[in-house]
């Protein structure tokens, strides 16, 4: 299959490498020129534990590099989902189609507005991936990866998009629930990210502090609230065991990627996670105090970096 991967950081790269290795004809998109310099001139650096490999693979800042494609797999941070969209729509064939592997919600319905809803295979992954530098990122994770159009039709097209990734390593399955799919994983980062970002915690520092864990019981119960009232049939029958079960198995040092983000100064993606919740429960009518609060604490946080009290030395 022709693909191109717009947005060819952490996921990007780690998806773009084991397509082009499954036998694809894969192209890497990105606007940040010294990856893409360095990619071209070096491979791409996929690190997996102790070992990795260089892998060779056409990346471009120039989409009309490309040519058409059957499949635009988007893999850029929440915030430039428009801009990634409008590079879809000029790469994609008339009967190809953009998928969407993002945190959060509303990137589909993003995607669509550009391309067409119907163009458009939503999905969730459990494989993780950092960014390490220029040309190089990490494999840290591997795991399920459910797609799926919108509308919860189950294709020969969309078996077939899930067997291309199946046999390039990442083992992905359909599902008619994409949209229970997407919410379920928003609850769960909506427990966890901003929480843990603000407090500046590892994930399993956020469950053992009793205060913390409380805030993240709160903060779920508000977003299934919400979800329930959209009518969105969640994965699972008790949100705040599964989510409370996801968070307990992390490793000791797993950070969510907002406390990487707010460690190094980075925008975050808080407005598609709690931010979503808040937007969809003022348009439901469904109170989200909680949510509400740590948007903005964590938006106040990416407004400030360089203002931190404890990072201005002097004083008396
Ligand atoms: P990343 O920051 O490592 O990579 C994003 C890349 O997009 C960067 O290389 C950036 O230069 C590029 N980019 C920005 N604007 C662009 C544009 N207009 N066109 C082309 N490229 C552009 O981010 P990431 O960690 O790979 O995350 C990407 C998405 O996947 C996020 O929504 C994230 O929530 C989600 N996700 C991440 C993980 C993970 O483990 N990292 C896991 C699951 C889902």
């Amino acid at each position: 299959m022709r693909i191109a991967v717009i947005g060819a950081g952490a996921m990007g790269g780690v998806f773009g490498a084991l397509l082009s290795q499954g036998g694809n004809e894969v192209w890497l998109v990105d606007v940040w020129r010294e990856h893409v310099e360095t990619i071209r001139r070096d491979g791409l650096w996929v690190q997996q534990g102790d070992g990795g490999k260089s892998v060779r693979i056409n990346a471009t800042t120039l989409p009309e590099e490309v040519g058409k494609v059957k499949l635009a797999l988007i893999f850029v941070k929440s915030y430039h989902t428009e801009t990634a969209a409008r590079t879809a729509q000029q790469l994609i064939e008339d009967d190809g189609y953009a998928l969407t592997l993002q945190n959060g919600v509303g990137n589909a319905e993003k995607i669509g507005e550009v391309v067409g809803l119907q163009r458009v295979v939503a999905g969730v992954t459990l494989h993780g991936a950092t960014l390490l530098g220029p040309g190089r990122v990490s494999h840290s994770m591997g795991g399920p990866t459910h797609i799926g159009w919108l509308d919860g039709q189950a294709t020969a097209e969309l078996h077939e998009l899930a067997d291309t990734f199946s046999q390039a390593g990442i083992h992905a399955d359909v599902t008619e629930n994409v949209v229970g799919m997407v919410w379920s994983k928003l609850i769960v980062n909506v427990g966890m990210n901003a929480i843990a970002a603000i407090c500046r915690l590892r994930n399993l520092d956020v469950m053992r502090c009793l205060d913390s864990a409380r805030l993240s019981e709160l903060a779920i119960a508000e977003a299934v609230e919400v979800a329930q009232r959209k009518g969105v049939n969640l994965i699972w029958k008790d949100p705040q065991k599964e989510c409370r079960a996801a968070y307990l198995t992390s490793s000791e040092e797993h950070m969510s990627s907002m406390v990487q983000d707010a460690l190094a100064g980075r925008r975050t993606e808080i407005e598609v996670i709690n931010g979503a919740v808040v937007a969809e429960g003022r348009r439901l009518g469904v109170p989200t105090p909680v949510n509400e609060t740590l948007t903005l604490l964590v938006k106040t946080i990416e407004q400030t970096y360089n203002r931190r009290a404890d990072a201005i030395s002097g004083g008396e």
